[in-house]
């Protein structure tokens, strides 16, 4: 999930500049329509049926750029652990103490690449950043069928805005099940809770903060907090929704909502199929009992949104 709102920064940025340029175009009409054409970036996921332990420190991964923008994706190449057996370890984020308990480390230390183990971090999929084409032929023949350039340039124009909307759409609504999400999971687990979309944030912002001047963006960084501002003050409205109210707090949250949550982010038009492919195939009972018993419970559904130990640690 947190991917996926990377995913959605990376591509507001482009529509954007896209529409900035637009804006100033001023050629002919058969170039501008041969033009009409960008690419935003997509998530490809090949699922692993194991956790693997890969180091996150700068020096063990690497940067490609995808196509002809300057887009990068983070590879970690260096597996430290290709098929590691410690489970409920919360997935793409570093800074878990489980990992310490990791085959490949050492006293605290990794013995394939010298790391800390706060560096590392397990996924239980790669992920790989591809380009696709976004306008839509349908919106291009929308747009050619106006008679002259201003016009085409506006229907472009109102294209993107369109799109801009319904992506800044998408990422509230990602926070919003977020924060619900990770209300859902402190209240119910039995164990100490890691909010790892949090941790994920945290990651983000500082990778872009430990980046040389020249290729930091500022802008992102500011955004980014401003997101785990909103995140952290919307689960803080939730929290008291149940903490004031004598509500029982199974209504504020039910399962069901959870449920419905999940099917509408799975239906999103620009990230649903990918988020469909992150939130995993397995779905199966919780191996333990909750603070209260319930119904049955999704751990497919957590186990990627908020990959904690919540779902997979037995209750001892
Ligand atoms: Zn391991
Ligand atoms: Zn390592
Ligand atoms: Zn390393």
């Amino acid at each position: 999930m947190g991917q996926a709102v990377q995913l959605i920064e990376i591509n507001l940025k482009k529509i954007k500049d896209v529409k900035d340029q637009c804006k100033v175009y001023d050629a002919d009409i058969r170039s501008f329509q041969a033009e009409l054409h960008f690419k935003a970036m997509e998530l490809e996921i090949t699922q692993l049926d194991y956790p693997m332990t890969v180091c996150a420190a700068e020096t063990c991964k690497r940067y490609v750029n995808i196509g002809k923008s300057r887009e990068r994706n983070t590879i970690y190449e260096q597996v430290c652990h290709d098929h590691c057996n410690l489970s409920g370890v919360p997935v793409e984020t570093t800074n878990n103490e489980q990992l310490r308990g990791c085959a490949a480390m050492y006293d605290g230390n990794c013995q394939h690449c010298s790391h800390d183990y706060r560096v590392h971090m397990h996924l239980t999929y790669t992920t790989n950043l591809v380009e696709r084409e976004f306008l839509s032929d349908e919106a291009r023949n929308k747009i050619n069928k106006r008679s002259n350039l201003k016009s085409q340039k506006e229907s472009f124009i109102a294209e993107l805005e369109d799109n801009i909307t319904e992506l800044e759409e998408e990422k509230k609504f990602i926070f919003e099940c977020a924060s619900y999400f990770g209300v859902f999971l402190k209240e119910n687990a039995m164990i100490a809770y890691n909010d790892s979309f949090s941790e994920y944030l945290d990651m983000l912002i500082r990778e872009e903060e430990a980046k040389e001047k020249v290729i930091r963006d500022n802008k992102k960084i500011a955004q980014m907090k401003k997101d785990k501002q909103t995140y952290e003050t919307k689960k803080d409205v939730i929290m008291d929704s149940i903490t004031s109210g004598s509500k029982d707090k199974n209504d504020v949250i039910p399962i069901e909502k959870i449920y419905e949550m999940r099917q509408k982010l799975c239906s999103l038009k620009h990230n649903g199929r990918t988020l469909k492919e992150a939130l995993g195939k397995s779905i199966r009972k919780l191996p333990f009992s909750l603070k209260r018993p319930r119904k049955t419970y999704f751990c497919g559904l957590f186990t990627h949104i908020f990959p904690s130990r919540f779902c997979l640690t037995p209750k001892t």
